[in-house]
């Protein structure tokens, strides 16, 4: 076993989370060392719908806690919708060629559950969020069937009243958290990939944690002052590896994308029929169509299953008709578990809060959970401001 210099912060894992906090702690003159098992970007932060986004279903939410006068539940998804709309924008300007503009087309059909009304208001007051966060780019409202089916021929005709066309952003998730490792190695960060944190501990006689690694079969040992468990879905299970604990911080909800050959002019955003939302994205003659909702615990683990690639194809079927959908269409698929900040009361999957977590044990470690691609910025900055107070 090899043992080598020691850093200011350690940072186990390379998903967007871990490349954006050892990035912000390079940019602070820090001595960073960042830990991967694999390759960068190669966890759920390369299983996204690679969107940066507000999260107009978290509007959503905010309004259904709202209506049962769950104040402090509406006013966590509200503000957290509006951060995000704000760090989409900064992310825009920080990263022009590799988070663009994406139009996104929301049909409106009688049988909704919401009113077009209520639609339109809500879409509203997202575009003005937006508008407010420095995006210029308001949703353009069809007032009729015939101006949503301009857009998008094939779609359902029978209930049609109307769309909403939004404007999100489209990414290439795991280039973007190439690109922030990229940088934090300019400004001095070492980042391992291939090398798998097997234990750590704090050392109280030398002030430092040790942290064992193994990297193509080979010990090595690392000393940092300061230690941050950013393993996303993995987080419980690093913790784990030190500690019995018993609790946990993540809620893992895996969720599933399909790709087929481009089917549709403009992406779109649609309801299952069980009323959650999906995504039918276009990205490069691709249309990526998810996703889905289901707590799984084993990240190293996670593949679409036969019931979800059924339901997603199954969606596509009521809404374009016309088009002969299978399962044979299918290009690619895959899942990733999202790292979900467990909250204190059992709640249902698509109601807990999106809202990312940092957590402190008694051995000192931080552990951040639920930072989604959209919010790493702000995530990474809580984390940095916590470990340099410290
Ligand atoms: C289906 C789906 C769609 C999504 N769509 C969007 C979207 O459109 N927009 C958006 O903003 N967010 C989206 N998200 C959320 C977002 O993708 C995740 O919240 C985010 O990628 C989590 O990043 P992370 O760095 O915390 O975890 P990960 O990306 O999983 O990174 C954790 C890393 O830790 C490593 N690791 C684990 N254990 C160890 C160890 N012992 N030693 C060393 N390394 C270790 C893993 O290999 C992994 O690379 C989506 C999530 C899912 C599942």
């Amino acid at each position: 076993m090899t043992k080598t210099s020691s850093y200011d912060v350690a940072v186990i894992g390379g998903g967007i989370a871990g490349a954006a906090i050892a990035g912000e702690a390079a940019s602070r003159g820090l001595q960073v060392l960042l830990l991967e098992k694999n390759e960068f970007g190669s966890g759920t932060s390369s299983r996204s719908s690679k969107l940066i986004h507000g999260g107009l279903r978290y509007l959503e939410l905010a309004g259904y806690f709202f209506l049962r006068c769950r104040f402090k539940e509406s006013w966590k998804n509200f503000s957290f919708v509006f951060s995000s709309i704000r760090e989409s924008q900064i992310l825009r300007k920080t990263h022009p060629d590799l988070i663009e503009p994406h139009p996104i087309l929301l049909p409106i059909y009688r049988s909704s559950p919401r009113s077009r009304w209520l639609i339109f208001l809500g879409t509203a007051l997202y575009g003005i969020m937006a508008f407010g966060a420095g995006n210029r780019r308001f949703p353009h409202f069809l007032l009729s069937p015939e101006k949503a089916l301009r857009q998008v021929p094939s779609l359902r005709k029978e209930g049609l009243l109307g769309g909403v066309v939004l404007w999100e952003n489209l990414t290439d998730d795991r280039a973007l958290v190439n690109r922030i490792i990229q940088s934090a190695l300019e400004k001095g960060a070492t980042a391992l990939p291939h090398a798998l944190v097997l234990h750590y501990c704090y050392d109280n006689a030398g002030k430092v944690y040790r942290i064992r690694t193994k990297t193509e079969g080979t010990e090595k040992v690392f000393e940092a002052k300061q230690l941050v468990n950013a393993t996303g879905p993995w987080v419980d299970q690093t913790r784990q590896r030190v500690s019995q604990t018993r609790d946990a911080f993540v809620l893992p909800i895996a969720g599933a994308h399909i790709e087929l050959k481009q089917f549709t002019p403009y992406s779109c955003l649609l309801q299952a029929e069980d009323h959650r939302f999906f995504f039918v994205i276009n990205i490069h003659g691709v249309s990526r169509v998810g996703t889905t909702e289901r707590e799984w615990a084993d990240p190293d683990h996670v593949e679409p299953t036969d019931e979800e690639m059924t339901y997603l194809i199954n969606s596509l079927k009521y809404y374009f008709p016309s088009i002969a959908f299978s399962k044979n269409q299918i290009i690619r698929s895959d899942a990733g578990v999202r790292p979900l900040a467990r909250p204190a009361a059992e709640s249902k999957a698509n109601q807990v809060s999106r809202e990312h977590a940092i957590f402190q044990t008694g051995d000192g470690v931080y552990h951040v959970v639920g930072v989604k691609l959209t919010d790493h910025r702000r995530a990474a900055i809580e984390v940095v401001n916590r470990t340099e107070r410290k």
